[in-house]
């Protein structure tokens, strides 16, 4: 079994099946805008050989913490893999992925990338510009490697600027002093830009190819990299969890984003906002747990 064996009517018909599921999580509240969307919400995009889509596929929606495996892959490319490890750990986390806790006892240095910690350290490798013009730079070469046409969201960005997230806040004086980063300001900033870039679930499935299959301008050992970093880290605490479940790289966002990458395949999109107590998308785990299952996709099968 394969992804390109997928079906348009069991997707339509897994879709129907998880809609309940999105009655069971809540929406985050202290991001106002993420906090008015409507729950029922539900999209997938596949793509294989062919594209699949199923559900409300026209509704954009911002990525949070979608974005950052490819943030990752992004510095991975600029400034090479030695440098991005003396910035960012590569182990897993049990805690919640805005531990300040957990940086305390690893004395300031992030366990890894796919957590707030480790994503605010890394823009420290960004060039010392404005967050503005670093989010462009980024976006750019997102938009060109993936063929996507993900936007910055101005009015998501005013939501999360308008109730100043002092947890991120502390993260970052904690890598000051660990001189990771120099400055707060630039970091959060920087951070909260990259969070509220905005596509479609084509956009965000067509972000997934980018680790999935080779690609011209991405290292293949990057791309390996970046996905053995989603698969132990990417669901944060249930990480473990999913690995053994569903068995993919998969990286989920407050937004109810959730992407899984089938390797040498193609990649699954999942958008549905209400989340658990994690912070990832119910009905999205479920329906990654569901095509994961039915085809056969898991990377140890
Ligand atoms: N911007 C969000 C935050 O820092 C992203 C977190 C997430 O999606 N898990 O809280």
């Amino acid at each position: 079994m394969a992804l390109a064996h997928l079906t348009q009517a069991d997707l339509d018909s897994w879709v129907t099946q998880a809609r309940r599921f999105t009655l069971q999580g809540r929406l985050p509240d202290y991001i106002p805008q993420l906090a008015q969307v409507d729950p029922r919400l539900l999209a997938v995009h596949t793509i294989a050989d062919e594209s699949l889509v199923s559900g409300d596929f026209a509704q954009p929606f911002v990525l949070m913490s979608v974005i950052k495996p490819f943030l990752l892959l992004f510095l991975l490319e600029q400034v090479g893999s030695d440098r991005v490890f003396q910035q960012v750990g590569t182990e897993p986390s049990d805690q919640p992925f805005h531990s300040i806790p957990q940086l305390k006892n690893d004395d300031g240095f992030p366990r890894n990338p796919m957590i707030n910690s480790g994503a605010i350290a890394l823009t420290g490798l960004m060039p010392k510009t404005s967050g503005s013009e670093r989010c462009e730079a980024f976006r750019r070469w997102l938009n060109e490697c993936a063929q996507t046409q993900f936007i910055l969201d101005e009015k998501a960005l005013a939501s999360v600027r308008s109730l100043p997230n002092q947890t991120n806040r502390a993260i970052a004086d904690l890598l000051v002093q660990r001189e990771l980063l120099d400055r707060v300001d630039l970091a959060i900033d920087t951070y909260n830009q990259l969070c509220c870039l905005s596509g479609t679930i084509a956009d965000l499935a067509q972000l997934g190819s980018l680790l999935a299959k080779p690609h011209k301008r991405i290292s293949p050992i990057h791309q390996q990299m970046v996905s053995a970093l989603m698969l132990t880290c990417g669901l944060y605490e249930v990480s473990g969890k999913f690995a053994v479940r569903v068995g993919l790289p998969m990286k989920s966002g407050v937004s109810g984003a959730l992407l899984a990458i089938v390797p040498k395949q193609g990649a699954i999109a999942c958008y549905s906002p209400a989340i658990d107590k994690v912070g990832n998308s119910v009905a999205g785990l479920f329906l990654v747990e569901k095509l994961a299952q039915e085809l056969e996709l898991s990377v140890f099968r």
